[in-house]
C-alpha cells in the first residue's frame, strides 16, 4: 500500500523526523488559506502514487498569493504520467544547501533490512547507482539488533555527508530505519533529504509503502489508503471480505480458491477469451456471499458474460446454486452464464438450477467446456439451448 507525500510525512513525524508542517487541500481556495497559514515562501505539491512530480510540473514554489492560487490551479487536475492531482500538499518552502536520499527496505535477497544512503540526493537514485555506484552507501543491518547510532554515523561518513551534520544525518537514518520497522513498511525513502542553510536536516519528499498484510497491527495506518485511487469495486470487494481483482477483458470470473481461479483465468485466456476479474469466492462459501459476488462481477460494465467455475469441497454445489438463483432473482443480469459445478453436492446444485430454469445460464461439465462455451457468448455467438 503506497502513501501519499504527505500521509509518509505523518509518519516521519510520529518518529521524530524532521518535515515541514503543512497541509492537505483539494480547492484553489483552501491552497490560498493553507500557504497564508503556514506562510510565505510556500511550495505547492501534487499528491499523486508517482515519483518525478518536480519534472511534470507538479511541485512549485510560490512566493505571494497571486502565485500560490496560479500553482494551486495550474496543479489541481493535472495529469502526471496517468494519475490524476486531486490533492494538494502546501508547506512552508524551505531553503536548501544541500539535497542527500536516504532509504530502508527490504533486501529479499540477502533476506536483510538494507539502508540506502547518497550525498547525491533530489535525483534519480538509480541514475546515480549507474553512473557513480561508490556514491549510493549500501549497507544491511542486522534485523535482531536494528540500526545502532553509531552504525547510522558510519553510514553518513562513509557516505561523505557533511562534517557538521553527520550527526543530525544520523538521527534521520535512525528515524527512518525506526518508521520501516514499527510501522511495518516495505519501503520508506526520503529523497531529498535536506540540508538547510541553518544546518538542520529534514525530508523535504517522503516515499513509504506499507505492507497490506500488516495492516491489521496498525488501526491507526488504515485510513492512509488513497481510496480516491483506488478501483471502486475493488474497495467494495475489500470491505466485503472478497477477494476481488479487476482486469483489462470481458468475461467476469468467480471460482473458489485462489488456485482454480487462477486456472480458470488460463484457461479463458488459452480458450482465446480475456477475463474481466479475479474473484475468489472462498471455502465455504454460502448463497449470501455468492450473490454478494455476482453483484460484484457485473458492478465491472466491460463483462460481456459470466464463468462461474466450482469445485464443492467446503464450498456446497447447492447453496453455490442457491446464491445464483437469488442473485438472479434481485439482480435480473443481462449477459448469458456459464456454469461449471463439480464436487460437493454438484448434483443437487446442477438439479436445482435446472428447476429455476434461469434465463441465459449455460451448464458445462468441464473447466475446458465451461471457458469454451462462455468465450464465444462473450464473442456473441450461440452455444446450443441453455441448460
Ligand atoms: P518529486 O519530484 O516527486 O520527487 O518531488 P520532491 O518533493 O522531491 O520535489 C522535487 C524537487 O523540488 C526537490 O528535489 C527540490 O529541489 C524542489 N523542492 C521541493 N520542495 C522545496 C522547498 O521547500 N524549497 C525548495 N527550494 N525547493 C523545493
Ligand atoms: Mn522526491
Amino acid at each position: 500500500m503506497d502513501l501519499l507525500e504527505h500521509q509518509g510525512k505523518q509518519l516521519f513525524a510520529r518518529h521524530g523526523l524532521k518535515v515541514s508542517s503543512g497541509e492537505a487541500v483539494s480547492t484553489v481556495e483552501d491552497a490560498v488559506r493553507a500557504a497564508k497559514a503556514v506562510g510565505y515562501p510556500v511550495v505547492v505539491k501534487a499528491q499523486v502514487l508517482i515519483g518525478g512530480r518536480g519534472k511534470a510540473g507538479g511541485v512549485k514554489l510560490a512566493a505571494d498569493e497571486g502565485q500560490a492560487r496560479e500553482h494551486a490551479r495550474n496543479i489541481l487536475g493535472m495529469d502526471i504520467h496517468g494519475h490524476t492531482v486531486r490533492t494538494l500538499w502546501i508547506e512552508h518552502a524551505s531553503d536548501i544547501a544541500s539535497e542527500y536520499y536516504a532509504s530502508v527496505l527490504l533486501d529479499r535477497s540477502a533476506k536483510q533490512p538494507l539502508v540506502m544512503f547518497s550525498v547525491e540526493g533530489g535525483v534519480d537514485i538509480e541514475e546515480v547507482a549507474e553512473r557513480s555506484p561508490e556514491k549510493l552507501i549500501r549497507r544491511h543491518v542486522d534485523a535482531l539488533a536494528g540500526l545502532s547510532r553509531e552504525e547510522a554515523v558510519r553510514i553518513a561518513s562513509d557516505g561523505k555527508a557533511d562534517a557538521d551534520v553527520i550527526d543530525g544525518v544520523a538521527d534521520a537514518l535512525v528515524a527512518l530505519y525506526e518508521v520501516w520497522l514499527q510501522e511495518d513498511a516495505t519501503l520508506a525513502e526520503i529523497n531529498p533529504l535536506i540540508v538547510t542553510p541553518e544546518r538542520e536536516v529534514k525530508a523535504l519528499d517522503a516515499k513509504v509503502s506499507l505492507d497490506g498484510n500488516a495492516l491489521f497491527r496498525h488501526p491507526e495506518n488504515q485510513s492512509l489508503s488513497d481510496r480516491e485511487n483506488e478501483d471502486p469495486i475493488e474497495r467494495r470487494a475489500g470491505e466485503q471480505g472478497v477477494q476481488y481483482v479487476k482486469l483489462d477483458g470481458d468475461i467476469g470470473i468467480l471460482g473458489n480458491g485462489a488456485g482454480l481461479v487462477m486456472s480458470t483465468l488460463d484457461v479463458v485466456a488459452q480458450a482465446g477469451g480475456s477475463p474481466a476479474n479475479f474473484l475468489d469466492a472462498g471455502g465455504g462459501s454460502d448463497a449470501e456471499k455468492i450473490k454478494q459476488a455476482v453483484e460484484l462481477i457485473l458492478a465491472n460494465d466491460a463483462v460481456k458474460a459470466v464463468l462461474f467455475n466450482i469445485f464443492g469441497g467446503i464450498t456446497r454445489g447447492d447453496e453455490v446454486a442457491k446464491g445464483l438463483i437469488a442473485a438472479f432473482a434481485e439482480i435480473k443480469p443481462s449477459v448469458p452464464f456459464v456454469v461449471r459445478l463439480d464436487g460437493t453436492n454438484d448434483i443437487e446444485g446442477r438439479q436445482l438450477l435446472q428447476e429455476a430454469a434461469l434465463p441465459n445460464v449455460h451448464a458445462a461439465r468441464t473447466m475446458n467446456e465451461a471457458a469454451e462455451k462462455v468465450v464465444a457468448l462473450a464473442a456473441g455467438h450461440g452455444v446450443g439451448a441453455p441448460a
